[in-house]
């Protein structure tokens, strides 16, 4: 025998409710962009938590938490006590679902970009937004990937080319030791880059002695149409931006093409070819022009 219903039906069918196993119960996802959390949240949630009678709390793979097992006929008074946490419902239906980052240049010594700040702004202006099929944002500071941006509809990755001043270099070799890609030689006394190897990583340029070795700025890389699941596939570079505002200008138009010309049903990464994606791609390409080198230095090779 099922319990009586939940009084408001339209909150029940909302994104971040879920109904469980046991379909008399839901599970609750919240909203949580880049998994960032204060200490008060956290203790304010486990007071929801208990009172609402949940025995554990769940973390996800998109850097949110997942309160199971809650009796439908409190969920309005829950969603309040949320709000009121700074917490609130999440989503996980055909729509913008929670944007995940790494710790970015606020914590991690290989970070190019401040991610946590760029998911933050992506979620207030993106999070929820009803489209034809779910789109999961991912944002890793650097090419570690530790967020598997590829993995994910619209993925960004914090990147930052190295070059040095024409004709200087020593050959030391120092920059070659940090290089993981073997990306790097020394001919005639001066380091020649392999571009084909080079991930634009930026892990060689802090430890060359002489300062030689510099960075353009920081840019950011964006792929669409990768997706986890059942049939994991990697997205495809879309353009490359030297700024967070162009990086927002780039997702509010994936996000508008996707609502315009995606149907449901399929995934993303099946429907690129139909989506006329090289298209879309010279289109974007075209808006938003990719930004050469620093004038007056020289990309390392
Ligand atoms: S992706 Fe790079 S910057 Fe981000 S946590 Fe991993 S190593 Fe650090
Ligand atoms: S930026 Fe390129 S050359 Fe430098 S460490 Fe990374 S992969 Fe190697
Ligand atoms: S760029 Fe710097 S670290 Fe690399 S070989 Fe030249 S002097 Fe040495």
């Amino acid at each position: 025998m099922s319990r009586r219903l939940p009084v408001n039906q339209g909150l029940y069918t909302r994104g971040g409710i879920i109904t469980e196993r046991d379909p008399d119960y839901c599970i609750v996802r919240l909203r949580m962009p880049a998994g960032m959390v204060t200490p008060e949240q956290i203790q304010g949630i486990g007071a929801i938590a208990s009172k609402y009678g949940v025995e554990k709390i769940h973390l996800t793979t998109r850097q949110t938490v997942e309160l199971p097992h809650v009796d439908p006929s409190r969920i309005e008074d829950l969603v309040d006590d949320l709000e009121k946490n700074g917490t609130p419902l999440g989503a996980e239906r055909e729509e913008v679902v929670n944007i995940t980052a790494c710790l970015g240049t606020r914590h991690c010594k290989f970070a190019n970009i401040d991610s946590i700040a760029l998911a933050e702004e992506i979620d207030t202006r993106f999070f929820g937004k009803e489209l034809p099929i779910k789109v999961r944002i991912a944002i890793s500071a650097c090419p570690n990937g530790c967020e598997s941006e590829r993995l994910n509809e619209i993925g960004i990755t914090g990147i930052r080319r190295p070059i040095r001043d024409p004709g200087l270099c020593t050959g030391c070799g120092t920059c070659i030791h940090y290089c993981r890609e073997k990306a790097i030689i020394v001919e005639d006394g001066i380091i020649v880059l392999n571009k084909g190897k080079c991930m634009e990583c930026g892990f060689c340029i802090l430890p060359c002695p002489f300062g030689i070795l510099k960075g353009e700025d920081p840019a950011y890389r964006i792929t669409v149409g990768g997706h986890r699941g059942r049939h994991p596939k990697i997205g495809r570079h879309l353009i490359t931006v030297k700024s967070t505002e162009d990086v927002i200008q780039v997702v509010d138009r994936v996000i508008y093409w996707i609502h315009r010309q995606a149907s449901s049903g399929s995934l993303l990464p099946e429907q690129l070819d139909e989506l006329e994606f090289e298209e879309f791609r010279k289109t974007i390409q075209t808006l938003i022009p990719e930004e050469l080198p620093v004038p007056g230095s020289v990309q390392v090779g």
